[in-house]
């Protein structure tokens, strides 16, 4: 079987590394010049709004999914009518726009901080006296790894944050003082079977998830199974879906979904009977999916800007090195290390070994 990825950065390459063992191909489509799956398949550079390149990327195919959720719409249409294209273009546009993407979560009794859709700076006003402050001001659409976002801890701040992200539509939600950062990994089988990942804490810093740990017998995983499972279904999903949510007052608040694998399962690689790829895989393939359960313990650390020497990660032991091929720049996620230990000590001892080889500003 060969499967089509719109996309082809570090989410295509994992994809296409899971894929291998079970025998399938893989071909990419992806419009930039350093695209880090392109060893790993054949590569069509190309627009993704380029009719000629779709048509050709489906011909060679025989279904498609992506690795990123900003595919245009118009492009997910046109494949969907010629391949399966999985998960289902209804999961791209839910997760497309931050406003959309909450009124689908309160019409699902999932809880929300508060939020209102900002158009114009004396909206902005309006909607800071619907959710109060402090708030965060956030680009409804585009917006990755806090790129996008300011917060809004006065009045005085507005115009400034207007004359950096107004003219374009925004949306302001209530700024939630979390207690800490979870994840649900989820997927569905085109057959509506559902297995789920151990929730996952999550640190981020600047906006850019830094590290992820999986934890068994989170207080809180039988919540985000309901509330993935009622996301999962309305949207007659197949694959994994990765639902963030902030934890306050013991309970969860979503934030938001992506429709495709994750940054905050890539442990699952190592740490899990059976991948987050691997699983997406066998998803979209129509295959039963694989064992969600922690293999020992881990936890993942990414590398953003630059990664240790791989000399020096080799010499540790339990550190699985993911380095993706990305030229090194500031900001930008290079690799991740997941470690594993037999128990929560070991895990300790090993992720400080790693932690001294990470720069400050890494
Ligand atoms: P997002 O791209 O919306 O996931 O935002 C990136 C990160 O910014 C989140 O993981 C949080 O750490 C932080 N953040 C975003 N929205 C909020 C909020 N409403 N309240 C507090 N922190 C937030």
């Amino acid at each position: 079987m060969k499967i089509g990825i719109l996309g082809a950065g570090q989410l295509g390459r994992m994809l296409a590394l899971a894929g291998y063992p079970l025998g399938f191909e893989f071909a990419f489509l992806d419009p930039a010049a350093e695209a880090c799956a392109a060893p790993l398949g054949e590569r069509q550079r190309a627009d993704y709004q380029d009719r000629d390149a779709l048509e050709q990327f489906c011909a060679g195919i025989d279904l498609a999914t992506f690795e990123f959720e900003n595919v245009p719409e118009a492009a997910a249409a046109f494949v969907a009518a010629r391949v399966p294209l999985l998960p289902a273009p209804q999961a791209l546009t839910a997760g497309q726009d931050r406003l959309g993407e909450k009124q689908m979560f309160e019409s699902l009794g999932i809880p929300v901080p508060k939020f209102a859709a900002v158009d114009s700076r004396e909206g902005l006003d309006t909607a800071a006296q619907h959710t109060g402050l402090p708030a965060v001001l956030k680009t409804r659409r585009m917006g990755y790894d806090g790129k996008g976002q300011r917060v809004l801890r006065s009045a005085s701040e507005f115009d400034a944050a207007w004359d950096a992200l107004g003219g374009q539509p925004l949306i302001l939600e209530a700024f939630v003082p979390f207690e800490r950062e979870v994840s649900c990994l989820a997927v569905r089988g085109r057959d509506g079977a559902m297995r789920f990942y151990p929730l996952v804490q999550n640190v981020h810093r600047n906006g850019i998830l830094r590290t992820a740990r999986p934890r068994a017998g989170d207080a809180l995983q039988t919540l985000a199974e309901q509330y993935a499972t009622r996301v999962l279904q309305h949207l007659d999903y197949a694959g994994v879906l990765a639902f963030e949510f902030f934890v306050a007052g013991g309970s969860l608040l979503a934030n938001e979904i992506a429709p495709r694998v994750h940054n905050s399962g890539h442990w699952s690689i190592e740490g899990a009977e059976c991948s987050q790829f691997e699983n997406h895989l066998r998803a979209i393939a129509g295959l039963p999916l694989g064992g969600t359960a922690l293999r020992g313990t881990c936890a993942m650390v990414n590398f953003i800007g630059t990664a240790p020497p791989l000399e020096a990660l080799a010499a540790l032991d339990g550190v699985h090195v993911h380095l993706y091929g990305k030229l090194p720049k500031p900001q930008r996620k290079i690799g991740h290390a997941t470690v594993t230990a037999a128990d929560d000590q070991a895990l300790e001892t090993r992720l400080a070994a790693l932690q001294a080889l990470l720069r400050e500003d890494d």
